[in-house]
């Protein structure tokens, strides 16, 4: 595995970040650099590296992301108009941190397809 991670560094209070929900498997912050009005990044607080690499053990971890992602829809209030999960996966899939995080889209209507 690679070195330490930028997100590793923000689930260590190393680095400041906009955190908005944190439980023991997983944190929620704001996007540094958001690409819509509403864009929050969904880590798990045990490095996985990307969910191509994810294994059976992560199960809990991976169920837990999808169904907070959901919580968090709710309590930031935007559940109701609707939203997007993207995973980036390697280089072509655009990832650039190498620790599986989920962006939360949500704010406006969404262009699709995205590529
Ligand atoms: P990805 O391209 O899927 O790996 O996404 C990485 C995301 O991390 C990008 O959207 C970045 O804007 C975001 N990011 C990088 N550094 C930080 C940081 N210090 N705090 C919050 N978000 C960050």
């Amino acid at each position: 595995m690679s070195e330490t991670t930028i997100f590793e560094k923000i689930i260590a209070r190393e680095i400041p970040a906009n955190i908005i929900y944190e439980d023991d498997l997983c944190i929620c912050f704001k996007d540094i650099a958001p690409t819509a009005p509403i864009h929050l990044l969904l880590v798990p607080k045990k490095r996985i590296v990307r969910i191509g690499e994810a294994s059976p053990d992560d199960q809990v971890t991976l169920g837990h992301l999808m169904l907070m992602a959901q919580e968090i829809a709710r309590r930031e209030g935007f559940h109701e108009n609707g939203f997007r999960i993207v995973i980036n996966n390697g280089p072509d899939g655009g990832e650039a941190v190498p620790h599986l995080h989920l962006h939360l889209l949500a704010g406006k209507k969404l262009s699709w397809p995205h590529c």
